[in-house]
């Protein structure tokens, strides 16, 4: 039986999918908007810290997408910081697990003014699928004022770039 699985594995070759494809022309312009927005509004690029609140990762997946080499979004000037203190937006995924609450309350604080908050997937506007669970305290507005709420389970990093460039271009500073 053993060897069975094991000469199935080695003929099959591997199962891993090839990569989505990729609109370099469309991302380039809609990052480029990001930017000009960016700057436009504060003099500046855009720096965002990623906040995961009690997400399944899914979300952070398409996140952290943003700058794999596909997308490499830091060559239009798209930044993720590491502290709050050093971020203009913070992105935050899940529905919002007690455990979670305070951590996210210190890093709403932590971020100077002015700052914006992006609730990220579905979770992050009422819980989602975790609605309803005693270890959640629901969406992202039950503990911080929401600026957008960018919908999908998760959102493509298109969606993200979208979100991103509407929250901008409906912002005054
Ligand atoms: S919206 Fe979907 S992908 Fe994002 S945290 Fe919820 S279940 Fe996971």
């Amino acid at each position: 039986m053993t060897s069975k699985l094991l000469f199935r594995n080695f003929v099959r070759g591997p199962l891993t999918e090839a990569a989505p494809p990729v609109d370099d022309v469309a991302l380039a312009e809609l990052a480029t908007r990001v930017n000009q927005a960016s700057r436009a509004r504060m003099g500046r690029t855009l720096s965002i810290r990623e906040v995961d609140a009690g997400s399944c990762n899914g979300c952070e997946l398409e996140i952290h997408a943003l700058n794999n080499v596909l997308y490499d979004l830091e060559r239009f000037g798209l930044r993720f910081v590491a502290s709050p203190r050093h971020a203009d937006v913070l992105l935050v995924t899940g529905p919002v697990t007690a455990n979670m609450r305070e951590a996210l309350e210190r890093t709403y604080r932590a971020t100077p003014d002015p700052k914006w908050v992006v609730a990220v997937g579905d979770c992050a506007r009422n819980g989602g699928v975790f609605a309803g669970s005693p270890a959640c305290v629901g969406g992202v507005s039950a503990v911080l004022p929401v600026d957008l709420h960018i919908p999908g389970c998760p959102p493509s990093p298109s969606a993200l770039l979208k979100g991103l460039l509407a929250l901008l271009e409906s912002v005054s500073t």
